[in-house]
């Protein structure tokens, strides 16, 4: 069994991105800019938009944080966004989700200009990267595709399963396996809570991508013998003797299933890390596309 060590994996993608920044900084290129909105006061959002700005600095990119009470008018927010796509310094920026119930969300990022939206959800992005055309793809699922590949896991010819079906991880890997593309040519099958053979499908399945929220819901006589499990799961879990009063659990049960697959992410270290490296090459696009 090989662990598939995404953390290793995106200090690569970040040191390559910080000497592309190098460069420009050489050729007095446009340093990229990444801006993220935060609307609320939710816990693990602020430390996802924490961690991104952090990484922003570690690769030299500018950064900047927009933050909104839980309390403000969808038009309002629509306002900021305009502002945000209409700033020239910004060269990408994202909207920490989720936002508020009372925010519609598919509004909300559909106001996000195509070229700036480095996180790939807008329709038009969303079309694109549906057509295989080139496009900002969304970061979970290229984080995923960047780890397979480095891997040099085959995908060709596989059957993969993807368990889950959102638009930011389930339904959008399930695309990219499925193109007929260097890392895709799987056969792909997407499961949801209504799917009533679930035990089968992982059994028979060379690669499994669980993007379900369940902590520790695949354990090891549901996995093929010498298959390659991508674990995109992170729920907190109570956990007292941590410092913190819980651990973070993935979908999978680690120690049931590593002794029989080939390959496998962790949770934390795994496909986590990459979602951010992700982030940072797609605003890296942006800036150099505006070059
Ligand atoms: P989500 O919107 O919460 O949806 C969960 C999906 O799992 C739904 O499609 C649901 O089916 C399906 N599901 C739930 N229980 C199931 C079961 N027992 N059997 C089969 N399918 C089941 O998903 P998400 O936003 O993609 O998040 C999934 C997990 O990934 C969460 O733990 C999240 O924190 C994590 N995540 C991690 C990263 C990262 O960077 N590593 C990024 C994004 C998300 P229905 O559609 O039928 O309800």
């Amino acid at each position: 069994m090989k662990i598939i060590d995404g953390k290793k994996v995106s200090i690569e993608v970040l040191d390559e991105i910080k000497s592309s920044v190098d460069n420009r900084v050489k050729n007095n290129l446009k340093i990229p800019h990444l801006a993220a909105i935060l609307v609320g006061n939710d816990g693990p959002s602020k430390t996802y938009v924490n961690s991104k700005i952090k990484a922003c600095e570690r690769v030299g990119f500018k950064s900047s944080l927009f933050k909104y009470s839980d309390s403000i008018s969808e038009n309002d927010l629509i306002d900021e966004i305009q502002k945000i796509n209409n700033n020239d310094d910004i060269d990408g920026f994202i909207v920490q989700l989720p936002l508020p119930k009372d925010i519609n969300q598919e509004k909300i990022l559909s106001q996000v200009d195509p070229y700036k939206d480095v996180d790939g959800f807008h329709p038009i992005n969303y079309g694109k990267m549906a057509l295989g055309i080139d496009t900002f793809l969304p970061a979970t699922p290229a984080g995923i595709i960047e780890l397979i590949e480095r891997s040099k896991i085959q995908t060709a010819g596989k059957k993969c399963l993807v368990i889950g079906r959102s638009q930011i991880v389930g339904r959008p890997i399930s695309i990219l396996l499925s193109q007929n593309k260097i890392f895709g040519n799987a056969t792909v099958t997407v499961a949801h809570s209504r799917t009533s053979n679930l035990e089968e499908l992982c059994l028979e399945s060379d690669l499994i991508i669980s993007a379900i929220g369940k902590p520790e819901f695949i354990k090891g006589d549901m996995v093929k013998k010498g298959s390659t499990i991508i674990d995109v799961g992170i729920t907190r879990v109570d956990d007292s003797s941590s410092h913190k009063g819980y651990r973070i659990a993935g979908d999978v049960d680690f120690n049931s299933v590593s002794s029989r697959v080939g390959f496998i992410t962790p949770v934390p270290g795994g496909v986590g890390p990459m979602t951010i490296a992700m982030l940072l090459k797609n605003t890296l696009k942006a800036c150099s596309l505006s070059d």
